[in-house]
């Protein structure tokens, strides 16, 4: 267990915010955790912490003058073997792509799709993560946590209301709940799910598909077309897609025919970001020195020294923009830390 004072957060968010925590406390097991949660330490604190991951998805606006929570909780466990599946144990700290890279190597189906995600497994579980086809609910089994008193809940996945880049964790159980391990189910048969974008034809140029192609195919389909936050400091999508009416939709396409959308059900769309983005003439345009990507235009970048007050301050021109233009109200997905 580690305390530190006046911590630098820039190795802990891939915006490269060069921020401080007030107080910064890493831990390895639950009961090191349970003891600092019951000290006076964490007591002075607990109006102001958060628990990160690898701050994949957030933005810091400043210094933190709170106390920030981290774990390197990097357990694996088989907890049950069956003939059609298994489920993994996995401590909250252990780095979500070196996840998935063991259940492709072990021949374990599900998460492949969810390759080369940035970020840890306990946010995981809290962002439901999702990409090509798959969310990461659709193989959750359980996720256990403790409260801020220490004690150890387990939720089951109904409990975890998950919805769309969504969970009980980020709602009405915001802040209450520390995710200590996640329980997935992975089978030992693959159902492989490739009807998206270009997956199938770039996994069938291989032969015959395997798990390996699967993550081979989605990791260089990410790479060619998200910025890498090693060199290009970003969040991956900033925004969320906007979910309005269908005849908001309908009035909108008379002067926008181009403007795509998905159905939701028979009253709802929902409308690519990043399509509102570009035709609001933001895509490559910078304010200060926060950016939106010339080639992806839901992702925000930092050129370099940008403070997080910038960053959010073109998110709010943007939105603005798109407000005046479209009548569409667009928010973040990037959980804002002051
Ligand atoms: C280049 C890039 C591409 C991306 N692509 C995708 C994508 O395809 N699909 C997708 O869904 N996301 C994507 N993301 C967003 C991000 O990777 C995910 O949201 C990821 O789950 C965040 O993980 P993290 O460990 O970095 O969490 P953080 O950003 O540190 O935290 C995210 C949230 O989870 C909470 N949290 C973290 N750990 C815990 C814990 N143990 N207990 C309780 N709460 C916790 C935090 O308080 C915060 O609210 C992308 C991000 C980048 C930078």
């Amino acid at each position: 267990m580690k305390l530190y004072k006046d911590y630098s957060l820039l190795a802990h968010n891939t915006f490269g915010m060069d921020v401080k925590a007030a107080l910064f406390f890493e831990y390895e097991t639950v009961d090191e955790l349970r003891a600092f949660l019951l000290s006076d330490e964490f007591d002075k604190c607990r109006s102001h912490f958060i628990h990160i991951g690898s701050g994949s998805n957030l933005l810091f606006a400043g210094d933190y003058s709170g106390l920030v929570m981290h774990s390197v909780n990097c357990e694996l466990t088989v907890v049950e073997d069956t003939p059609e599946y298994q489920l993994l144990r996995v401590g909250s700290g252990y780095v979500w792509d070196d996840f998935v890279a063991y259940c492709v190597e072990h021949q374990l189906a599900g998460v492949e799709n969810l390759s080369a995600i940035p970020g840890e497994v306990g946010a995981s579980a809290v962002q439901n993560i999702g990409a090509y086809g798959v969310e990461v609910c659709d193989v959750i089994e359980r996720v256990e946590t403790v409260d801020l008193m220490g004690n150890v809940r387990v939720f089951d996945k109904a409990a975890c209301r998950y919805g769309y880049r969504d969970s009980v964790f980020k709602n009405e159980l915001k802040g209450q709940y520390i995710v200590t391990h996640v329980v997935y189910r992975l089978m030992k048969s693959p159902t492989f799910k490739l009807d998206y974008g270009d997956l199938r034809a770039r996994v069938e140029a291989e032969g015959v598909p395997t798990l390996q192609a699967v993550r081979g195919a989605v990791t260089a389909i990410r790479d060619s077309k998200l910025p890498n936050p090693k060199e290009l400091g970003n969040a991956g999508s900033f925004f969320t897609n906007p979910v309005i009416e269908r005849k908001q939709y309908e009035a909108l396409l008379a002067d926008n025919p181009t403007m795509p959308s998905y159905s939701i059900d028979d009253d709802h769309v929902k409308v690519p970001a990043g399509w509102l983005i570009e035709h609001v003439g933001w895509k490559g345009q910078a304010l200060g020195h926060a950016a939106v990507h010339d080639r992806q235009a839901l992702v925000l970048v930092n050129k370099g020294g940008a403070t997080g007050a910038e960053v959010m301050a073109l998110a709010q021109r943007i939105s603005e923009d798109i407000y005046q233009k479209f009548g569409i109200r667009i928010v973040p997905e990037v959980n804002y830390i002051v």
